[in-house]
């Protein structure tokens, strides 16, 4: 066995992301293993773009209160202890809510030539607060 490093947490690039998105790495592909485990942090108001994921997605929320959103308009609140699956191929967004951090674990697989997301379009400031709402 072994303990690993710590590794740097860096901001999210804001071509996938809009507002202050903070991700760790805790585990990354390493043959024969594709998974790859990250802990995610949003500041409030903070989202990803729309996105999806090759193989799906396990959402574990460890902290806070935020949302998860598919293309047909499914919000699903989450806060801390709550799990949530994106399938293969929907394309969905998450985020902090309006006003509260959110923290999860993003577990997934990478495709062998990348971690298999798809990135798309920002969630503009209207559709991300019609899922606030309610
Ligand atoms: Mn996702």
């Amino acid at each position: 066995m072994e303990l690993k490093p710590v590794n740097n947490t860096m901001k999210a690039p804001e071509s996938n992301f809009t507002g202050d998105v903070y991700v760790t790495p805790i585990k990354q592909t390493e043959e024969p293993s594709r998974l790859i485990v990250s802990l995610v942090r949003f500041t409030p108001g903070a989202r990803t773009n729309w996105h999806s994921h090759a193989v799906g997605q396990t959402l574990h929320v460890t902290e806070g209160r935020g949302l998860v959103v598919n293309r047909d308009g499914t919000v699903i609140r989450m806060r801390h202890g709550d799990t949530v699956w994106t399938p293969p191929g929907e394309e969905h967004w998450h985020g902090g809510t309006a006003e509260n951090f959110m923290c999860h674990l993003a577990v997934l697989e990478g495709t062998g030539d990348g971690d298999g997301t798809t990135w798309l379009d920002p969630v503009s400031d209207k559709d991300y607060n019609g899922a606030n709402v309610g």
